[in-house]
């Protein structure tokens, strides 16, 4: 006996009859009218519509066979399936494939088969359909032609079934996209880019804006905003007309009744099958999580007041007794009050650091700019951190700060804040710097119409991991930072807000072991005349 040789396209052959999904499924009209037709105009004990799945063949449709699937390797439609061609074998035993196969020495005794293979959407071999008959035969060119026309007609149930199946999973498809839409907790809307009218719109929108579906299918985007605002969100949503998803942007929108609620907004732009631009909108009801915004800031505010006006008493009571204003203090006192003044300053810079930070969050930080020269903005800042460094023991250069032509530049600045972001700068390249190390400070030009101011140091540089993070609040590279370095994280992220408020950067550049370069640009405003002139 021969067993079956393997198609060379098995696995793609075995995945395709997978996709189909049909081995395993009820018997089906469709292929029982057509065996039951060719084991009447074949005059044969059997007639099979065969599928070949892994190790088996397996019988969609069966007449005069009461299994329902035998081992491939001693099928016939195994070897079927190796050719688009009709494979007949007129009498088994007198074929050495055959002649000791179980299926012809026993039960059901075949002695004739013939079967026409069965292709799938590529072209590939799902099966067969294919008679047998317990005595030997041979199959007019006639009839080879009519067992290949009934083939084709297997073939052809074949694909209505995997349409069917296509249509039930696009239908099933749509149905769960739509429950998506209509179950969504946020607000969805398809809004034509041109008329600007609402297309489609959800069950969570309409609560939202507490308006009935058909009411809120017949509004356009701009009813949906405040009168107030709706000139500048339209120049916003023409930018919106290019495809893909935009930026989320926070925006706010407007009921019936005039009330106003916060939204984020998620935009995308598509094509749709008529040629129009559509666009999807998820707009989400963001007044919650305004209002915890709030209160968390207020909360922090009011404890940092309550907490400022009793440290400010503690701390300048302990700096008299320090400073030996009430008389010398005995000796195993004085290291106590010099703990103790040293960590009510700490608490002040906190204090101080979260009350900005709250401040600038809140939009309610106002900058004093004015133009001004920056040569004396930076050597001050020099000096104010010079003994900082010295008790760390690292030199603060400030390198020919008048011979560059940058040091004449003008800026906008409020100078107090911009004190305020270079001493942290300042501090932080001491606080990071070996032991004996030096910090630089120059200036020059970044680009045309802006000016840099670096500060280099030779402390660890930034891990590469830490990088994205450093500007956020309460970071720390490393946790032990704050106790080795005291510092409360906050000090960047205030930078950085003043440093926008000022309308420039900070930013850095570092090489892990190589120290950092932490910098800041500013817009150019002038240069000032040169002394003299
Ligand atoms: P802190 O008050 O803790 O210094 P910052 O916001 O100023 O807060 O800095 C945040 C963290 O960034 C620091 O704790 C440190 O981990 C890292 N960092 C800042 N500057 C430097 C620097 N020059 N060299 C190495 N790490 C730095």
């Amino acid at each position: 006996m021969k067993a079956p040789a393997e198609p060379f396209d098995e696995v793609l052959r075995q995945r395709e009859l997978d996709l189909l999904g049909i081995v395993d499924t009820p018997a089906e009209e469709r292929f029982d009218r057509i065996t039951r037709l060719a084991q009447r105009l074949f005059d044969v004990d059997i007639a099979l519509v065969s599928l070949i799945d892994h190790d088996r063949q397996w019988w969609k449709s069966r007449q005069g066979m009461f299994d329902t699937q035998a081992p491939r390797m001693t099928s016939f439609c195994g070897h079927a399936i190796l050719s688009s061609e009709v494979m007949e074998v007129s009498d088994a035993l007198q074929d050495p494939r055959f002649h000791d196969n179980p299926q012809v020495t026993g039960p059901p005794h075949v002695r004739f088969y013939a079967g026409a293979p069965l292709h799938m959407l590529s072209g590939r071999r799902a099966g067969t359909l294919c008679v047998a008959h317990s005595e030997p035969r041979q199959l007019t060119e006639a009839q080879r032609a009519d067992l290949r026309a009934l083939a084709d007609l297997v073939e052809e149930a074949l694909y209505a079934r995997d349409r069917d199946l296509l249509k039930r999973q696009a239908e099933e498809r749509e149905r769960l996209l739509n429950a998506l839409f209509e179950l969504s907790p946020i607000g969805i809307a398809l809004i034509d880019v041109d008329t600007r009218q609402l297309l489609e719109a959800n069950a969570a929108l309409a609560e939202q804006q507490q308006e009935g579906m058909g009411a809120l299918l017949k509004q356009t985007y701009e009813e949906l905003l405040p009168v107030s605002q709706r000139g500048l969100e339209l120049v916003r949503f023409a930018r919106l007309a290019t495809p893909g998803w935009h930026p989320p942007f926070e925006s706010e929108f407007e009921r019936r009744d005039g009330t106003t609620y916060p939204v984020q907004i998620y935009a995308a732009m598509m094509m749709a099958r008529n040629g129009r631009r559509n666009i999807w909108m998820l707009v989400e009801d963001i007044s919650s999580r305004r209002e915890a915004e709030r209160l968390k800031s207020e909360f922090l505010a009011t404890v940092s007041h309550e907490l400022r006006t009793p440290l400010t008493a503690i701390a300048g009571t302990l700096g008299l007794l320090r400073g030996g204003a009430v008389g010398a203090l005995p000796v195993p006192v004085l290291p106590l009050v010099e703990a103790a003044w040293e960590n009510s300053q700490r608490l002040q810079y906190l204090i101080n650091d979260l009350l900005d930070l709250e401040r600038l969050e809140a939009g309610r930080m106002h900058l004093q700019s004015s133009v001004q020269p920056l040569l004396p903005l930076l050597e001050e800042a020099c000096r104010s951190n010079e003994s900082y460094a010295h008790q760390l023991d690292v030199t603060l250069k400030a390198l020919d700060l008048d011979q560059s032509p940058a040091a004449m530049a003008l800026v906008n600045v409020d100078a107090h804040r911009l004190q305020q972001v270079l001493g942290n700068l300042l501090s932080n390249a001491a606080k990071f710097s070996p032991p004996g190390g030096e910090v630089r400070l120059w200036v020059d030009h970044s680009e045309p119409g802006w000016i840099r101011v670096s500060v280099q140091d030779q402390g660890p540089g930034i891990t590469p991991g830490f990088r994205d993070r450093l500007f956020d609040k309460f970071t720390q590279a490393d946790s032990s930072d704050r106790r080795r370095h005291g510092g409360t994280g906050l000090g960047l992220a205030i930078s950085r807000q003043l440093m926008m408020l000022m309308d420039g950067y900070v930013g850095f550049e570092s090489e892990l072991g190589a120290g950092s370069t932490f910098w800041i640009e500013l817009p150019l405003q002038g240069h000032q005349a040169a002394s003299g002139e």
